[in-house]
Protein backbone atom coordinates (compact mmCIF):
# COMPACT_ATOMS: atom_id res chain seq x y z
CA UNK A 1 0.00 0.00 0.00
CA UNK A 2 1.63 3.80 -0.82
CA UNK A 3 1.45 5.84 1.96
CA UNK A 4 -0.31 9.17 1.00
CA UNK A 5 1.98 11.86 0.70
CA UNK A 6 1.09 14.50 3.57
CA UNK A 7 1.01 18.06 2.29
CA UNK A 8 2.95 20.66 3.58
CA UNK A 9 3.25 24.62 3.63
CA UNK A 10 6.32 26.82 4.47
CA UNK A 11 6.36 30.35 3.66
CA UNK A 12 7.28 33.28 5.92
CA UNK A 13 8.57 37.26 5.95
CA UNK A 14 11.73 39.16 6.84
CA UNK A 15 10.60 41.14 9.75
CA UNK A 16 12.15 44.16 8.39
CA UNK A 17 9.08 46.16 9.01
CA UNK A 18 5.34 45.85 9.38
CA UNK A 19 3.56 43.84 6.65
CA UNK A 20 1.89 45.73 4.22
CA UNK A 21 -1.12 45.51 1.53
CA UNK A 22 0.96 44.17 -1.21
CA UNK A 23 2.09 40.88 1.02
CA UNK A 24 -1.25 40.52 2.32
CA UNK A 25 -2.58 39.86 -1.24
CA UNK A 26 0.53 38.55 -2.44
CA UNK A 27 0.92 35.67 0.48
CA UNK A 28 -1.00 36.52 3.81
CA UNK A 29 -4.70 36.17 2.13
CA UNK A 30 -3.53 32.66 0.60
CA UNK A 31 -2.19 31.61 3.70
CA UNK A 32 -4.95 31.99 5.60
CA UNK A 33 -7.75 30.49 3.00
CA UNK A 34 -5.06 27.78 2.45
CA UNK A 35 -4.70 27.17 6.62
CA UNK A 36 -8.60 27.28 6.65
CA UNK A 37 -9.21 24.16 3.97
CA UNK A 38 -8.33 21.85 6.36
CA UNK A 39 -6.43 20.37 3.14
CA UNK A 40 -3.29 20.67 4.54
CA UNK A 41 -1.00 18.26 7.12
CA UNK A 42 1.27 20.54 8.58
CA UNK A 43 1.57 24.36 7.85
CA UNK A 44 4.86 26.32 8.76
CA UNK A 45 5.27 30.08 9.07
CA UNK A 46 8.60 31.25 9.44
CA UNK A 47 10.00 34.52 10.31
CA UNK A 48 13.18 34.97 9.22
CA UNK A 49 15.21 36.94 10.96
CA UNK A 50 18.57 35.29 10.01
CA UNK A 51 17.86 36.03 6.38
CA UNK A 52 16.82 39.79 6.89
CA UNK A 53 20.36 39.90 9.24
CA UNK A 54 21.88 39.11 5.75
CA UNK A 55 21.55 42.88 4.55
CA UNK A 56 21.11 44.37 8.29
CA UNK A 57 23.96 43.10 10.00
CA UNK A 58 24.74 46.64 11.49
CA UNK A 59 20.96 47.00 12.78
CA UNK A 60 20.17 43.88 14.41
CA UNK A 61 17.61 46.13 16.89
CA UNK A 62 15.09 46.62 13.69
CA UNK A 63 14.83 42.89 13.14
CA UNK A 64 14.32 42.17 16.78
CA UNK A 65 11.66 45.06 16.65
CA UNK A 66 9.94 43.82 13.84
CA UNK A 67 9.52 40.11 14.89
CA UNK A 68 6.86 40.96 17.46
CA UNK A 69 5.28 43.56 14.64
CA UNK A 70 5.27 40.68 11.83
CA UNK A 71 3.49 37.81 14.43
CA UNK A 72 0.81 40.41 15.17
CA UNK A 73 0.26 41.01 11.70
CA UNK A 74 0.02 37.21 10.90
CA UNK A 75 -2.71 36.71 14.23
CA UNK A 76 -4.59 39.70 13.08
CA UNK A 77 -4.77 38.94 9.45
CA UNK A 78 -6.50 35.28 10.47
CA UNK A 79 -3.14 32.91 11.06
CA UNK A 80 -4.35 30.52 13.80
CA UNK A 81 -1.63 28.81 16.31
CA UNK A 82 -3.91 26.04 16.40
CA UNK A 83 -3.40 25.47 12.88
CA UNK A 84 -0.36 26.94 12.03
CA UNK A 85 3.38 26.80 13.45
CA UNK A 86 4.50 30.33 13.89
CA UNK A 87 8.65 29.75 14.41
CA UNK A 88 11.75 32.21 14.33
CA UNK A 89 14.27 31.15 11.77
CA UNK A 90 17.58 31.78 13.96
CA UNK A 91 16.25 29.28 16.40
CA UNK A 92 16.42 26.35 14.21
CA UNK A 93 19.99 25.99 14.22
CA UNK A 94 19.33 22.77 12.12
CA UNK A 95 18.75 25.07 9.34
CA UNK A 96 22.38 26.51 9.28
CA UNK A 97 23.69 23.02 9.04
CA UNK A 98 21.39 22.20 6.25
CA UNK A 99 22.77 25.51 4.43
CA UNK A 100 26.33 24.29 4.42
CA UNK A 101 25.66 20.65 3.23
CA UNK A 102 23.61 22.48 0.69
CA UNK A 103 26.00 24.70 -0.14
CA UNK A 104 28.24 22.07 -2.03
CA UNK A 105 25.81 21.00 -4.45
CA UNK A 106 25.54 24.85 -5.59
CA UNK A 107 28.11 26.74 -7.77
CA UNK A 108 29.39 30.34 -7.60
CA UNK A 109 28.15 30.95 -11.09
CA UNK A 110 24.64 29.40 -10.62
CA UNK A 111 23.71 32.06 -7.43
CA UNK A 112 25.26 34.98 -9.99
CA UNK A 113 22.76 34.44 -12.09
CA UNK A 114 19.24 34.50 -9.59
CA UNK A 115 17.64 37.29 -11.37
CA UNK A 116 15.91 38.27 -7.74
CA UNK A 117 19.32 38.63 -5.51
CA UNK A 118 20.79 40.43 -8.91
CA UNK A 119 18.13 42.96 -8.87
CA UNK A 120 18.17 43.05 -5.02
CA UNK A 121 22.25 43.63 -4.62
CA UNK A 122 21.49 46.68 -7.04
CA UNK A 123 18.61 47.90 -5.29
CA UNK A 124 20.51 47.86 -2.04
CA UNK A 125 24.08 49.32 -3.71
CA UNK A 126 25.66 46.49 -2.44
CA UNK A 127 27.68 45.97 -6.16
CA UNK A 128 31.22 45.43 -5.13
CA UNK A 129 30.74 44.54 -1.54
CA UNK A 130 27.97 42.06 -1.54
CA UNK A 131 27.74 40.30 2.06
CA UNK A 132 28.12 36.49 1.23
CA UNK A 133 25.60 35.44 3.76
CA UNK A 134 23.13 37.78 1.61
CA UNK A 135 24.50 36.30 -1.62
CA UNK A 136 23.96 33.18 -0.68
CA UNK A 137 21.00 33.40 1.30
CA UNK A 138 18.53 31.29 -1.73
CA UNK A 139 20.68 28.19 -0.11
CA UNK A 140 19.38 28.81 3.00
CA UNK A 141 16.05 28.95 1.64
CA UNK A 142 16.65 25.79 -0.19
CA UNK A 143 17.05 24.77 3.77
CA UNK A 144 14.36 26.66 5.77
CA UNK A 145 11.73 24.91 2.70
CA UNK A 146 13.03 21.37 2.71
CA UNK A 147 14.07 21.68 6.18
CA UNK A 148 10.05 21.50 7.02
CA UNK A 149 9.68 18.95 4.05
CA UNK A 150 7.35 21.40 2.41
CA UNK A 151 5.71 20.20 -0.86
CA UNK A 152 3.80 23.81 -0.93
CA UNK A 153 5.41 27.29 -0.73
CA UNK A 154 2.60 29.88 -1.40
CA UNK A 155 4.59 33.38 -2.38
CA UNK A 156 5.24 36.05 -4.65
CA UNK A 157 6.43 36.37 -8.27
CA UNK A 158 10.18 37.96 -6.69
CA UNK A 159 10.02 34.19 -4.77
CA UNK A 160 10.43 32.18 -8.16
CA UNK A 161 13.97 31.89 -8.56
CA UNK A 162 14.06 30.86 -5.02
CA UNK A 163 11.96 28.36 -5.53
CA UNK A 164 13.49 26.89 -8.81
CA UNK A 165 17.10 27.27 -6.91
CA UNK A 166 15.44 24.85 -3.92
CA UNK A 167 14.05 22.12 -6.62
CA UNK A 168 17.38 21.90 -8.33
CA UNK A 169 19.09 21.39 -4.75
CA UNK A 170 16.67 19.02 -4.11
CA UNK A 171 17.40 17.23 -7.18
CA UNK A 172 20.68 17.18 -7.06
CA UNK A 173 21.02 15.93 -3.34
CA UNK A 174 18.32 13.05 -4.10
CA UNK A 175 20.63 11.92 -7.34
CA UNK A 176 23.87 12.24 -5.09
CA UNK A 177 22.90 11.18 -2.01
CA UNK A 178 19.71 8.85 -2.71
CA UNK A 179 16.24 9.90 -2.18
CA UNK A 180 16.12 12.23 0.57
CA UNK A 181 14.39 15.77 0.27
CA UNK A 182 10.78 16.75 -0.82
CA UNK A 183 10.75 18.43 -3.81
CA UNK A 184 8.48 21.72 -3.35
CA UNK A 185 6.08 23.64 -5.76
CA UNK A 186 5.63 27.19 -5.46
CA UNK A 187 1.60 28.32 -5.23
CA UNK A 188 1.28 32.00 -6.70
CA UNK A 189 -1.25 34.56 -6.16
CA UNK A 190 -4.34 33.78 -8.39
CA UNK A 191 -4.81 37.02 -10.13
CA UNK A 192 -1.94 39.35 -11.62
CA UNK A 193 -2.47 42.22 -9.75
CA UNK A 194 -1.17 40.65 -6.48
CA UNK A 195 1.66 38.71 -8.19
CA UNK A 196 3.45 41.80 -7.37
CA UNK A 197 1.30 44.76 -6.31
CA UNK A 198 2.90 47.92 -7.23
CA UNK A 199 3.92 50.72 -4.79
CA UNK A 200 1.60 54.00 -3.96
CA UNK A 201 4.26 55.67 -6.24
CA UNK A 202 3.88 53.60 -9.12
CA UNK A 203 7.00 51.84 -8.72
CA UNK A 204 6.95 48.26 -10.06
CA UNK A 205 7.12 47.08 -6.22
CA UNK A 206 5.43 47.92 -2.81
CA UNK A 207 7.72 47.16 -0.49
CA UNK A 208 9.09 48.10 2.92
CA UNK A 209 12.39 49.53 2.14
CA UNK A 210 10.99 51.53 -0.82
CA UNK A 211 8.34 53.50 1.60
CA UNK A 212 5.73 52.99 -0.77
CA UNK A 213 3.53 51.02 1.12
CA UNK A 214 -0.16 50.78 2.81
CA UNK A 215 0.27 48.60 6.07
CA UNK A 216 -2.29 46.25 7.44
CA UNK A 217 -1.79 48.52 10.79
CA UNK A 218 -2.42 51.76 9.41
CA UNK A 219 -5.09 53.60 10.79
CA UNK A 220 -7.72 54.92 8.83
CA UNK A 221 -6.51 58.81 8.29
CA UNK A 222 -3.38 57.15 6.89
CA UNK A 223 -4.49 54.50 4.40
CA UNK A 224 -6.97 57.77 3.14
CA UNK A 225 -3.73 59.83 3.34
CA UNK A 226 -2.08 57.58 1.35
CA UNK A 227 -4.27 56.14 -1.30
CA UNK A 228 -5.71 60.36 -1.84
CA UNK A 229 -1.52 61.16 -2.93
CA UNK A 230 -1.51 58.27 -4.84
CA UNK A 231 0.28 57.81 -8.65
CA UNK A 232 -2.27 57.58 -11.45
CA UNK A 233 -1.73 58.36 -15.06
CA UNK A 234 0.29 61.15 -14.96
CA UNK A 235 -1.58 62.20 -18.96
CA UNK A 236 -5.01 62.03 -17.04
CA UNK A 237 -5.12 65.93 -16.31
CA UNK A 238 -8.81 66.46 -16.49
CA UNK A 239 -11.91 64.81 -15.38
CA UNK A 240 -12.92 65.05 -19.35
CA UNK A 241 -9.83 64.01 -20.76
CA UNK A 242 -9.58 59.62 -21.15
CA UNK A 243 -7.69 57.98 -19.01
CA UNK A 244 -5.14 54.58 -18.81
CA UNK A 245 -5.86 51.95 -16.40
CA UNK A 246 -2.95 49.79 -17.29
CA UNK A 247 -0.11 50.26 -15.06
CA UNK A 248 -2.40 53.16 -13.17
CA UNK A 249 -1.71 51.83 -9.44
CA UNK A 250 -5.17 52.70 -8.27
CA UNK A 251 -6.49 50.62 -10.51
CA UNK A 252 -4.36 47.29 -9.79
CA UNK A 253 -5.28 48.34 -6.03
CA UNK A 254 -8.69 47.95 -7.42
CA UNK A 255 -8.10 44.51 -9.27
CA UNK A 256 -6.39 42.94 -6.16
CA UNK A 257 -9.00 44.42 -3.60
CA UNK A 258 -12.46 45.45 -4.80
CA UNK A 259 -15.00 42.80 -5.12
CA UNK A 260 -18.57 43.47 -6.96
CA UNK A 261 -20.58 44.08 -3.51
CA UNK A 262 -18.12 47.14 -3.27
CA UNK A 263 -19.81 48.82 -5.78
CA UNK A 264 -23.35 48.23 -4.94
CA UNK A 265 -22.07 49.58 -1.20
CA UNK A 266 -20.05 52.21 -1.85
CA UNK A 267 -20.45 53.26 -5.80
CA UNK A 268 -23.70 52.13 -7.20
CA UNK A 269 -22.74 54.25 -10.43
CA UNK A 270 -21.14 50.48 -11.85
CA UNK A 271 -22.17 47.26 -11.48
CA UNK A 272 -18.80 45.93 -11.23
CA UNK A 273 -15.41 47.16 -12.03
CA UNK A 274 -15.13 46.23 -16.18
CA UNK A 275 -17.72 49.25 -16.18
CA UNK A 276 -15.78 51.53 -13.92
CA UNK A 277 -12.41 51.46 -15.89
CA UNK A 278 -14.83 51.70 -19.18
CA UNK A 279 -15.47 55.19 -18.19
CA UNK A 280 -12.28 55.74 -17.14
CA UNK A 281 -10.75 55.16 -20.26
CA UNK A 282 -13.92 56.94 -22.13
CA UNK A 283 -12.85 59.96 -20.19
CA UNK A 284 -15.36 61.74 -17.83
CA UNK A 285 -14.26 60.20 -15.02
CA UNK A 286 -11.68 62.00 -12.39
CA UNK A 287 -9.10 60.46 -10.20
CA UNK A 288 -10.73 61.75 -6.77
CA UNK A 289 -13.63 59.74 -7.59
CA UNK A 290 -12.15 56.57 -7.84
CA UNK A 291 -9.55 56.95 -5.36
CA UNK A 292 -12.35 57.41 -2.56
CA UNK A 293 -13.89 54.11 -3.67
CA UNK A 294 -10.53 52.80 -3.57
CA UNK A 295 -10.30 54.30 -0.39
CA UNK A 296 -13.69 52.38 1.01
CA UNK A 297 -13.12 49.11 0.00
CA UNK A 298 -9.43 48.96 1.86
CA UNK A 299 -11.04 50.81 5.00
CA UNK A 300 -14.11 47.98 4.70
CA UNK A 301 -11.34 45.18 4.25
CA UNK A 302 -8.65 45.76 6.52
CA UNK A 303 -10.79 47.02 9.49
CA UNK A 304 -11.31 44.06 10.79
CA UNK A 305 -7.83 43.09 10.68
CA UNK A 306 -6.87 46.26 12.63
CA UNK A 307 -9.41 45.31 15.19
CA UNK A 308 -7.94 42.58 16.22
CA UNK A 309 -4.32 44.01 16.38
CA UNK A 310 -4.83 46.41 18.89
CA UNK A 311 -6.72 43.68 20.57
CA UNK A 312 -3.57 41.03 20.26
CA UNK A 313 -1.23 44.42 21.58
CA UNK A 314 -2.64 43.87 24.76
CA UNK A 315 -1.33 40.93 25.48
CA UNK A 316 1.93 40.63 24.03
CA UNK A 317 3.66 37.54 26.09
CA UNK A 318 0.69 35.84 24.70
CA UNK A 319 2.69 36.69 21.35
CA UNK A 320 6.14 35.09 22.76
CA UNK A 321 4.11 32.54 23.75
CA UNK A 322 2.82 31.21 20.51
CA UNK A 323 6.08 31.58 19.17
CA UNK A 324 8.16 29.65 21.36
CA UNK A 325 5.45 27.42 21.04
CA UNK A 326 5.50 27.23 16.97
CA UNK A 327 9.87 27.35 17.07
CA UNK A 328 9.34 24.22 19.11
CA UNK A 329 7.32 22.23 16.75
CA UNK A 330 9.49 23.47 13.90
CA UNK A 331 12.49 22.65 15.24
CA UNK A 332 11.63 18.61 15.73
CA UNK A 333 10.68 18.95 12.31
CA UNK A 334 13.93 20.17 11.29
CA UNK A 335 15.96 18.15 13.77
CA UNK A 336 13.89 14.70 11.77
CA UNK A 337 15.43 15.95 8.45
CA UNK A 338 18.75 16.94 9.11
CA UNK A 339 18.48 13.03 10.58
CA UNK A 340 17.92 11.99 7.42
CA UNK A 341 19.88 14.65 5.57
CA UNK A 342 23.11 12.71 7.73
CA UNK A 343 22.16 9.34 7.43
CA UNK A 344 22.33 9.77 3.14
CA UNK A 345 25.70 11.17 3.40
CA UNK A 346 26.89 8.57 5.60
CA UNK A 347 28.28 11.35 7.90
CA UNK A 348 26.20 10.19 11.18
CA UNK A 349 29.26 8.32 12.22
CA UNK A 350 27.90 7.51 15.76
CA UNK A 351 24.38 5.90 14.33
CA UNK A 352 26.21 3.78 11.59
CA UNK A 353 26.97 0.08 12.85
CA UNK A 354 27.77 -0.82 9.66
CA UNK A 355 30.81 1.14 9.67
CA UNK A 356 31.70 0.75 12.76
CA UNK A 357 31.63 -3.36 11.95
CA UNK A 358 33.87 -2.50 8.66
CA UNK A 359 36.28 -0.79 10.57
CA UNK A 360 36.34 -3.47 12.96
CA UNK A 361 36.88 -6.29 10.48
CA UNK A 362 39.54 -3.88 8.91
CA UNK A 363 41.78 -4.60 12.11
CA UNK A 364 40.86 -7.48 12.88
CA UNK A 365 38.90 -7.11 16.09
CA UNK A 366 36.35 -10.03 17.69
P1 LIG B 1 12.27 43.48 1.98
O1 LIG B 1 12.28 44.79 1.29
O2 LIG B 1 12.86 43.50 3.36
O3 LIG B 1 12.79 42.33 1.14
P2 LIG B 1 9.59 42.77 1.19
O4 LIG B 1 8.55 43.82 1.26
O5 LIG B 1 10.17 42.39 -0.13
O6 LIG B 1 10.72 43.16 2.22
P3 LIG B 1 9.58 40.00 2.05
O7 LIG B 1 9.56 39.68 3.50
O8 LIG B 1 10.86 39.90 1.30
O9 LIG B 1 8.98 41.48 1.86
O10 LIG B 1 8.49 39.12 1.28
C1 LIG B 1 7.51 38.35 1.95
C2 LIG B 1 6.49 37.75 1.00
O11 LIG B 1 5.64 38.76 0.46
C3 LIG B 1 7.07 37.02 -0.21
O12 LIG B 1 6.25 35.90 -0.48
C4 LIG B 1 6.96 38.01 -1.32
O13 LIG B 1 6.85 37.38 -2.57
C5 LIG B 1 5.66 38.71 -0.96
N1 LIG B 1 5.64 40.12 -1.42
C6 LIG B 1 6.45 41.11 -1.01
N2 LIG B 1 6.15 42.26 -1.62
C7 LIG B 1 5.10 41.99 -2.44
C8 LIG B 1 4.30 42.77 -3.35
N3 LIG B 1 4.53 44.06 -3.53
N4 LIG B 1 3.29 42.14 -4.02
C9 LIG B 1 3.05 40.84 -3.85
N5 LIG B 1 3.75 40.05 -3.01
C10 LIG B 1 4.76 40.60 -2.31
MG1 LIG C 1 11.91 40.89 -0.24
Amino acid sequence: MSEKKSKVILTGDRPTGRLHVGHYVGSLRRRVELQDSGEYDKIFIMIADAQALTDNAENPEKVRQNIVEVALDYLSAGIDPAKSHILIQSQIPQLYELTDYYSNLVTVARLQRNPTVKNEIQMRNFEASIPVGFFTYPISQASDITAFKATTVPVGEDQEPMLEQTREIVRKFNSVYGETLVEPEIMLPESSACLRLPGTDGKAKMSKSLGNAIYLADEPEDVRKKVMSMFTDPDHLQVSDPGKVEGNPVFTYLDAFSRKEHFAQFCPDYADLDEMKDHYKRGGLGDVKVKKFLNDVLQSSFEPIRKRRHELEKDIPYIYEVLKKGTEAAREEAADTLMRVKKAMKIDYFNDNALIEEQMQRYGNK
